[in-house]
């Protein structure tokens, strides 16, 4: 089939090349011409493990090819993806869906004969009769059916994500949509991922569910991570105990700083401002929202304690600054509000992240970014794993203590064991769990 895929950033590059992979003929357009201009040169302007391999293969094999020409990309096409950004709303928190609605109106203004016109972006339900409205007042001839296909993939996992994914949820309103997205994900239900076919509301409720439902459950489990440490309990034996329980499921219970990232919190803010505004409200997300809120400062504070309640003229290392492992992205990340709130407190801070600096410089230009965990640390009062990274999962704790002005660590992704840790002489602060664990 030929494709396009409008927005080339992580979903619509990851989508797009992926498409490709299946055997089709993708172009992935982006209004963004240094990025075009980048892809088009061989490079990829987001971090994305196996992605690079994944274009060049098939740019070489002649299925996927890259634009900033609306037009002509959709005048070819039989299907028409968007993929642009659905960010919140600045001010109220709704999903600002301009760029949905802008990629609408191009739309209208270029296709030729049945089109299939898909929004893979997140959006609020009823966004999808609202792109067709667009573009039949554009173009009163033009003859497309608007599907639904929330796209379910996580950064630093996404092409396998893609490749195999848990379901492909599609959501219809013409008939002769069915058989298009069925042939699109063809070799994906050869492999018996479940396409789930919907209506269109339905579809787009699914995925701000689905994100509502895993943002909830991690901050359940830094609930009971806060309450375990009242109580003396271990929240990582808490978590493999009730997750065993396969009603409840082991992923999505490790107790951290807070979540962040391009999805969750504007999707579970984005949720409930629809819910309000249909008059019937998700409080349980409103409180979710509300209590991750909160935690981002409360990690900071729990930094402050450990220097010994006074954070001002201190250093602090900061190791890792995405706000997940194997990804660039610092859209959101809880470091961005533990550093604010560090350096609210008088501390200095020096930051590492493997993937994530040149990003986080834009966000955070006012702190020291070092070349790797142990330059962060020397001179520095304390270290503060903030993102997984598995460099940080072996650090070299010896050396670590040479480098810091005193045996500080504070883990807030629970990497290491209290034991292995104290045994180096550190002085060891966690999530959820009792000091001799
Ligand atoms: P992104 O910011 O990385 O990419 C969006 C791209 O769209 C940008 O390159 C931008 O230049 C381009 N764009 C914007 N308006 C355009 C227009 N009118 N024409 C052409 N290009 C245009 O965003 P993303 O992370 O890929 O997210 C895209 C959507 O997918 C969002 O709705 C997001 O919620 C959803 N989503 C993201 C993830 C994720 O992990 N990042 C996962 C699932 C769903």
């Amino acid at each position: 089939m030929k494709i396009t895929m409008i927005g080339s950033g992580y979903v619509g590059l990851v989508s797009g090349v992926c498409f490709a992979e299946f055997g089709h003929d993708v172009i992935c357009m982006d209004k963004d011409e240094a990025k075009i201009a980048a892809l088009k040169n061989g490079q990829i302007p987001i971090f994305e493990p196996g992605l690079a391999e994944l274009v060049a293969a098939n740019v070489k094999a002649g299925r996927l090819s890259f634009t900033t020409d609306i037009t002509s990309a959709v005048a070819q096409s039989e299907v028409v993806f968007i993929g642009v950004g659905t960010p919140s709303r600045r001010g109220d928190g709704h999903a600002d869906l301009s760029y949905v609605y802008a990629a609408a109106r191009d739309i209208a203004a270029a296709v030729e004969g049945f089109t299939v016109v898909v929004t893979k972006s997140t959006v609020p339900v009823g966004t999808g009769d609202e792109v067709e409205r667009i573009i039949r007042e554009a173009n009163p001839d033009a003859d497309v059916a608007v599907v639904s296909n929330p796209e379910f993939l996580r950064e630093g996992a996404a092409i396998d994500d893609f490749m195999r994914p848990d379901r492909v949820v599609i959501g219809i309103e013409d008939e002769r949509a069915r058989q298009v997205m069925s042939e699109v994900y063809r070799p994906l239900s050869l492999n018996a991922a479940p396409l789930m076919f919907t209506k269109r509301r339905t579809s787009e409720l699914i995925k701000y569910a689905a994100n509502a439902f895993l943002a909830m459950k991690i901050t359940f489990i830094n609930e009971i991570a806060d309450l375990s440490e009242a109580v003396g309990a271990n929240v990582q034996e808490v978590a493999r105990g009730i997750g065993l329980d396969n009603r409840i499921g082991t992923k999505f219970l490790n107790a951290g700083p807070g979540y962040g990232g391009s999805c969750f919190p504007k999707d579970t803010l984005a949720l409930v401002k629809t819910a309000q505004d249909f008059e019937s409200p998700v409080r349980l997300i409103e409180t979710t929202v509300a209590i991750n809120d909160d935690r981002k400062r409360a990690m900071a504070r729990k930094v402050i304690k450990a220097l010994g309640g006074d954070a001002r003229g201190k250093t602090v290392a900061v190791l890792g600054l995405t706000f997940k492992p194997e990804t660039d992205d610092m859209r959101d990340s809880p470091a961005i509000t533990i550093v604010q709130a560090l350096q609210d407190a008088g501390a200095i801070v020096r930051g590492f992240d493997p993937e994530g600096m040149d990003n986080a410089r834009k966000i955070m230009p006012d702190i020291t970014y070092c070349e790797d965990a142990y330059d962060a640390a020397t001179g520095a009062d304390v270290a503060v794993i903030v993102t997984e990274w598995n460099e940080f999962r072996a650090l070299n704790l010896g050396r670590l203590k040479t480098l810091l002005t005193q045996p500080l660590l504070v883990d807030l992704r629970n990497i290491y064991r209290k034991d292995e840790v104290s045994r180096h002489g550190f002085t060891y602060y966690c999530i959820g769990r009792p000091n001799e664990e």
